[in-house]
């Protein structure tokens, strides 16, 4: 059977890195996309390939249609057809609203929604050519519950909810699933720039007791690229320890 040829954006760190390598494993075909981390993304490459997949690293800045679609053309040289798309490159400015500038506010936007709305664009045909088409949203807890200094960053993150229900709607004809998954606060620097003390009650307030891990929410993200999610479309799937309960 053919691989899999997988895109992950913002792929050179944290949790999207850590999908493109369990992609990897399962000998998939990953395009690691990366922004401004040309080494790490090449690690990443070097890590995929290790372990049995093929891979490519491709800068391309979400924010930048053009940009997205240079990196299809690459996909395409490389691999031909795309069949999974994560989008899962994020960033983060926070920052109290009463003090958030429209540059804060716009340039997080940009990022996840602008990103999202420009990758699903370029991709949106291979996904629906693909035998199973798989399309994954990486959201948040925060998109679901709000937090202090994140207006931004919530609204985006809850802007992929309905973003993914209605690809979702839209792609199931096709064969196509959507759906994301919502982290809680998973151990990547975007989590470990935080103060000790906030990490801390992080950790009281979640029921597991701990941060997550970017390989568990890698695994789940495997597995609705996989055939054996078929029948699961439009869900947000939570990972995050039981926080919300
Ligand atoms: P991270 O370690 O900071 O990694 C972010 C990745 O996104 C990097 O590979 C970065 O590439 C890439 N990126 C940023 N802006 C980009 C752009 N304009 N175009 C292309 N790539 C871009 O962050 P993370 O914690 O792994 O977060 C990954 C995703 O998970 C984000 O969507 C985040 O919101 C979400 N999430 C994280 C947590 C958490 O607790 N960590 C929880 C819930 C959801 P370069 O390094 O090359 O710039």
């Amino acid at each position: 059977m053919r691989p899999k040829t997988c895109v992950v954006t913002g792929s050179s760190n944290g949790i999207g890195r850590g999908i493109a390598e369990r992609f990897g494993e399962e000998g998939c075909n990953v395009v690691v996309n990366y922004r401004s981390s040309k080494e790490a993304a090449e690690e990443a490459v070097e890590t995929v390939e290790a372990s049995g997949g093929s891979a490519i690293a491709v800068q391309a800045d979400v924010t930048d249609i053009e940009q997205v679609e240079q990196m299809r053309e690459a996909a395409h040289e490389a691999f031909g057809q795309v069949d999974v798309l994560v989008n899962n490159a994020g960033i983060n400015q926070d920052v109290l609203f009463k003090e958030m500038s429209h540059e804060e506010w716009d340039v997080v936007l940009d990022v996840h929604l602008d990103g999202a709305f420009h990758c699903t664009q370029v991709f949106y045909d291979d996904l629906v050519d693909a035998e199973q088409g798989r399309l994954i949203n990486i959201s948040s807890i925060v998109g679901k519950g709000g937090n202090f200094g994140q207006a931004n960053y919530a609204t985006a993150k809850a802007g992929i909810f309905g973003f993914t229900r209605t690809l979702a709607l839209e792609l199931a004809r096709e064969g196509t699933t959507a759906n994301c998954v919502a982290p809680g606060f998973i151990s990547t620097r975007m989590v470990e720039e935080l103060p000790e003390k906030v990490k801390e009650r992080i950790r009281n307030d979640t029921p597991l007791g701990r941060l997550g891990t970017v390989k568990e929410v890698a695994e789940v993200v495997a597995f609705l690229a996989s055939d054996r999610s078929s029948f699961i479309t439009g869900e947000i799937i939570d990972i995050n320890g039981g926080k919300d309960l």
